[in-house]
């Protein structure tokens, strides 16, 4: 009886490590990197790591890895051009707790404070502002999925008597688009608005941000308040993670001791992953800054080869300024179940994350010439 039951286990363990390695290798439409090896940490899963409380505080709860998480958050910091006296973070669960965790702080500095985002926000944004109960305003985008900025006006003149908190992108879910925080600036004098927050959801371009060319306006430097970015998407995770960033000077204005664990309660959640900061602080330390703009580097590469192999084939596509996502018209469902392609609106996207390999492209433009020529034969689809 027993061994029929360890045979069935062991069966179906091995039936779902096939269908996730089949799978992974076929992820062209979601920011998923998947070339990473963490083997050498394996023996921390031993321990049951709780991040709890703030990773700048001492905590009385000790199995933890925040000095880790603290030079992480010092990394990114750096790179996001923050004060190095003036910066605070922690490590997330993903971008989603990282967009709650932005506008739940801005809600703190400005209750009755307006949130203004674009309509091609990821959908934690909206979510966020539910759960938080907030006023918000939502602004149209361009085809490229930028903020509209004279719609924008048009909507914060409407309540330029309130605080206005803004949740930029910074590489939005489909497109890619960024918007820009010196043209925001811009539109904020114009109003007279002089209470404001500035929130940046770098969830995939955050990672690569510093190293664009030519610079586009997203950080401290620029006068934004918090920044974030999914550590799963670009940098790669077993688990998803996320990295938020604001000034130590707005957490100060926020925070509440927690007796307890004898720390403060500057996070979302209570219990917080442990070995996510284990993973991403191997990672910058395997990659440093060099590496890291290297790595972008490699994806601009194929994203530029992806853009020369559809046109070749004759389908129109877009990429924005900096960015490694080229986006068309939508492919076939058949295309879209083969290779996970997110689609929205009628347009589809790849996104050249670091795994993604000019072989993948080969294989997918292969896909759609077949395709093509089975709905011609078909007769076209309307
Ligand atoms: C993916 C994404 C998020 C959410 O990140 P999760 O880690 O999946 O919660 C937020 N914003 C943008 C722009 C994203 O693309």
């Amino acid at each position: 009886m027993e061994n029929l039951t360890l045979t069935m286990y062991d069966q179906q363990l091995r039936v779902l490590n096939d269908q996730l390695n089949n799978y992974r290798d076929k992820v062209l439409g979601y920011p998923i990197s998947s070339d990473f090896d963490f083997s050498e940490l394996y023996s921390f899963l031993k321990f049951s790591i709780n991040n709890i409380g703030d990773p700048f505080e001492d905590c009385n709860y000790r199995v933890q890895t925040t000095n880790l998480e603290k030079e992480v958050i010092g990394f990114f910091a750096s790179l996001f051009n923050a004060d190095p006296n003036d910066y605070w973070g922690y490590i997330t669960n993903g971008g989603s707790e990282n967009n709650l965790c932005g506008l739940h702080t801005a809600r703190k500095l400005y209750p009755n404070g307006v949130v203004y985002y674009a309509d091609a926000a990821h959908y934690s944004v909206p979510k966020s502002i539910d759960i938080l109960n907030m006023k918000s305003s939502e602004i149209a985008t361009d085809f490229y999925g930028e903020m509209d900025y004279q719609d924008l006006e048009i909507k914060l003149a409407a309540n330029k008597d309130y605080p206005a908190i803004f949740s930029l992108n910074f590489g939005s879910t489909m497109t890619e688009a960024k918007d820009n925080v010196e043209k925001v600036k811009k539109v904020i004098q114009k109003c007279g608005v002089t209470t404001t927050y500035i929130h940046i959801d770098g969830a995939l371009s955050g990672s690569y941000g510093a190293f664009i060319e030519p610079r586009i306006p997203f950080d401290f430097s620029d006068g934004i308040d918090s920044i974030c970015l999914s550590a799963h998407k670009f940098l790669g995770s077993p688990m998803p993670a996320g990295v938020f960033i604001t000034k130590k000077s707005i957490r100060n204005k926020t925070l509440r001791p927690m007796e307890v664990i004898d720390s403060y309660d500057s996070t979302v959640t209570g219990s917080r992953n442990g070995h996510t900061p284990l993973f991403l602080w191997y990672t910058i330390k395997k990659m440093g800054v060099e590496g890291l703009k290297n790595r972008y580097l490699g994806c601009l590469e194929v994203t530029n080869y992806c853009v020369k192999q559809l046109n070749e084939i004759g389908i129109e596509c877009w990429v924005n300024p900096g960015g490694i996502t080229v986006f068309f018209r939508a492919v076939s469902m058949e295309l879209k179940k083969k290779w996970q392609l997110a689609t929205v609106a009628g347009i589809t996207h790849i996104i050249c994350m670091p795994n993604v390999t000019k072989q993948h492209i080969d294989a997918f433009i292969k896909d759609v010439i077949l395709d093509e020529k089975i709905q011609c034969v078909n007769g076209p689809i309307l």
